[in-house]
């Protein structure tokens, strides 16, 4: 198997990759461990002090659970891999308070957290606005959670198509620019008397074949790279692609060992 970045953007959190020598069974298991196994926190139980908005309680509560939330994977365990055994303590739970009283707009930035790590990513996600005298005062928890449970704790968008392979044959190619033409992302162009295609924008080919179609010579080629994958990783802004992507390393990697010692511990009849 072959790693290439192609694009990475630390900023607005997305990681381009070809991941190449592999097949669709391991590409997929990267996605669903990324989406579904790697953990990050996320508001889980919510208690109201006071909330005299004109939203509900259980309206803002949900606002509140989709707030992304910055993860220190180094810091939390998963409830159910904790020492407590999800009791609750520190080491997998934390404690977010807000106290605001209007005329103003509550922000995810008014949220107070007892772990300066621990914030909410996008600090300008409003959440209520409170008209003059309207008060919302609330003590939540934030627990560390897997996507397979919800999608808050989801974090990111992961998918990836395969690479796109173009052949052209030099021998009945004419270079006539018909196939140039009829590209509706501008990907082919003619060289000498050639038809190629651009490979700095090869990922974005979407495979329409409208090339093919408009080749009367049939000289052009283009199909999947059965083997080739280009990947994208899109975080929610909990953790960066690199963590998570390796966070999903670990997670299959626990699962095969788990899977491992069972095997081992149940006899055959
Ligand atoms: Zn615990």
């Amino acid at each position: 198997m072959d790693v290439e970045v192609i694009s990475e953007d630390k900023k607005s959190g997305r990681l381009v990759f070809y991941l190449s020598n592999a097949n669709p069974a391991l590409a997929n298991t990267i996605r669903r461990s990324i989406v579904e196994e790697v953990p990050v926190l996320a508001i889980e139980d919510i208690e109201f002090r006071n909330n005299s908005s004109v939203l509900y309680d259980e309206i803002i509560a949900h606002r509140l659970g989709l707030i992304p939330l910055t993860t220190d994977l180094g810091s939390y365990e998963l409830p159910s891999e904790c020492k407590c055994n999800g009791a609750g303590c520190a080491q997998c739970q934390l404690k977010l308070t807000l106290k605001e009283k209007g005329p103003c707009l509550v922000l995810a930035s008014d949220i107070k957290s007892k772990d300066p790590k621990v914030k909410p990513v996008y600090p300008d996600m409003p959440i209520v606005k409170l008209l003059k005298g309207q008060k919302l005062e609330f003590e939540a928890t934030a627990v560390l959670g897997q996507g397979k449970d919800h999608a808050k704790w989801s974090p990111g968008h992961v998918y990836y198509k395969h690479k796109p392979k173009v052949v052209v044959s030099s021998k009945d190619c004419e270079g006539c620019g018909s196939c140039v033409k009829s590209c509706p992302k501008n990907l082919l162009s003619v060289e000498g008397s050639t038809a190629r295609i651009d490979k700095e924008r090869l990922m974005e080919c979407t495979l329409c074949e409208a090339c093919t179609a408009a080749c009367k010579k049939n000289a052009l080629k283009i199909e999947p790279d059965e083997g080739c994958f280009i990947f994208y990783i899109e975080s929610w802004g909990q953790l960066s692609c690199r963590e998570m992507a390796s966070t999903s390393c670990d997670r299959i990697i626990k699962l095969l060992s788990e899977f491992d010692s069972q095997l081992k511990k149940s006899g055959g009849v």
